[in-house]
């Protein structure tokens, strides 16, 4: 019999009234039970957040700082228990798991070094102006009330660790909202945060139905939110509180560019490795997984053989075995979907060259070429391991092509050119550029988000502190 998890009430455990089950999405086994808090349970936590609020604020830095290095300890020592329990719940091969909780160590590491440094405050003279003659300004952020941060299934942990560590390291209290699919590694940050002495009431991990959620959204003890998830519900969360702060990181379909000057084999060689391992990561199922590559006319021959032989090469199957590379999509509907959009494009012309075959949730890598422009797949976030590749003549159609999208999160251009780097920094309209590799990079210090429907402002650890944090400069005078 599976015990049932519980939830993070205000810093400490408790159940609900009733409970919903976890199952793999590879095996569809039972991976976990995980109650569900009443209404009045909920009330309660966000009452606690909102009570707690000047005290957790004027928290001392060395204090959340330690919390923060506290939950970095943890979470390497306890590694491969969660790597398995990321696995497990979520279908991602483990090698990518194992890597994921390596991230989350770093990103609470990151958050206690930023907590450090936060807030030194700055002086600003007012008297370049007669008007200000005899005064100064000292500048300080501080909380903008307390963040309720909702996290997708991709990430479980670290996209959860990207809500809660920036929040601590301001002083703002969270309460934190995982995914219905990939509840158990969010919780497990709960069991890590219990062991510090952050107050009561300064953070929560509540396992909340999504039918629950819009009176969370609205409630106004809570001005910030920080939501990680499809461009669907994110807009219509926004949509429904426009008078509140929303950070919106939401969906794309990055494109890989092939400029003309990389083209000797080693580099033909290392772009097709890197888009066909990045666009079947977790099952494609990233932001910014390769879903487009963009390949020059000159390097487009010898370019496309080599990505389907890489793209052939990937290891499918069993997510717990070492050498799977990809395994099952996050449910056998998600790989439905993904199924039906490859049979539309296909309907339409497309070309497949490798893939194309559903069992059960685990869908095949997959390569297309001559997919028409208005197919569902060209379109929007296919979100599992498929990539198409189209011709383009020099760099300013490459360009175009890559900002002819709804999306802009990142792109990735292959160059040798540091000129080309440069105008592709300008003319892409997308929140990051990563040259030299694909458009999946992230360095979880780096400013992260999107432009277009992408997303609404920026993560990476200092960067949230800024977006749950505001200036309130204080005027001295008589100076
Ligand atoms: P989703 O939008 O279905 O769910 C995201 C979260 O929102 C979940 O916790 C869900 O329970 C919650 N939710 C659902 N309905 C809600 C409502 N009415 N009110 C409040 N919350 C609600 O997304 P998903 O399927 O979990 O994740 C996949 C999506 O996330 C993809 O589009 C992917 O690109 C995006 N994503 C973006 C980033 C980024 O940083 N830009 C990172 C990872 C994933």
């Amino acid at each position: 019999m599976t015990s049932t998890h519980a939830f993070w009430l205000a810093g400490r455990q408790a159940t609900g009234e009733t409970a919903f089950d976890v199952t793999s999405p590879w095996d569809g086994r039972l991976v976990g039970r995980v109650s569900v808090p009443t209404e009045a349970q909920v009330e309660e936590a966000v009452a606690a957040a909102y009570a707690v609020r000047d005290e957790f604020a004027a928290t001392p830095a060395h204090v959340r700082a330690a919390a923060l290095d506290h939950v970095s300890k943890r979470l390497l020592e306890r590694t491969e228990e969660l790597a398995q329990l990321i696995s497990a719940e979520n279908g991602k091969p483990i090698k990518w798991a194992r890597g994921e909780v390596g991230r989350a160590v770093s990103v609470f590491r990151f958050a206690a070094e930023e907590a450090r440094r936060f807030n030194g405050g700055e002086a600003q003279r007012l008297d370049t102006d007669a008007g200000g003659q005899g005064r100064l300004a000292l500048t300080r952020r501080f909380p903008k009330g307390v963040v309720l941060g909702i996290a997708p299934f991709n990430f479980p942990l670290n996209l959860c660790a990207h809500k809660i560590a920036p929040a601590i390291a301001v002083g703002a209290p969270i309460i934190l909202k995982p995914a219905p699919a990939t509840p158990l590694s969010g919780l497990i940050l709960g069991e890590l945060l219990a062991e510090t002495e952050l107050p009561a009431g300064s953070w929560s991990v509540l396992t909340v139905p999504n039918e629950q959620m819009p009176a969370l959204v609205q409630d106004e003890r809570l001005p910030v939110i920080s939501f990680t998830g499809s461009d669907k519900v994110g807009y219509a969360i926004m949509d429904s509180v426009p008078r509140k702060h929303c950070t919106l990181e939401l969906g794309g379909n990055g494109a890989a560019v092939v400029l003309a000057d990389f083209a000797s084999e080693q580099d033909l060689d290392w772009a097709a490795t890197r888009i066909a391992t990045f666009s079947n990561y977790q099952g494609g199922q990233s932001c910014i997984s390769v879903q487009r590559v963009i390949a020059d006319a000159t390097v487009y021959d010898r370019l496309l053989p080599k990505i389907v032989a890489a793209v052939e090469a990937q290891v499918t199957g069993d997510p717990s075995d070492a050498a799977t590379d990809v395994g099952p999509l996050v449910s056998e509907d998600a790989a439905k979907r993904v199924e039906s959009w490859v049979e539309e494009a296909v309907r339409g012309g497309a070309k497949l060259l490798a893939g194309g075959k559903r069992d059960g949730a685990a869908y095949a890598p997959t390569v297309l070429t001559d997919v028409p422009a208005d197919a569902t797949l060209a379109c929007e976030e296919v979100f599992g391991p498929v990539l198409t590749v189209t011709r383009v003549q020099g760099e300013a159609e490459a360009f175009t092509a890559v900002n002819d999208s709804k999306y802009g999160l990142q792109a990735g251009v292959f160059t040798h050119d540091v000129q080309t780097a440069f105008r592709a920094h300008r003319a892409l309209e997308v929140g990051g550029v990563i040259v030299g590799d694909v458009p999946s990079y992230r360095a979880d210090q780096m400013p992260y988000g999107g432009a277009k429907q992408s997303g609404v402002g920026r993560e990476g650890v200092a960067f949230a502190m800024d977006d749950y944090t505001y200036e309130r400069v204080l005027v001295l005078t008589g100076l």
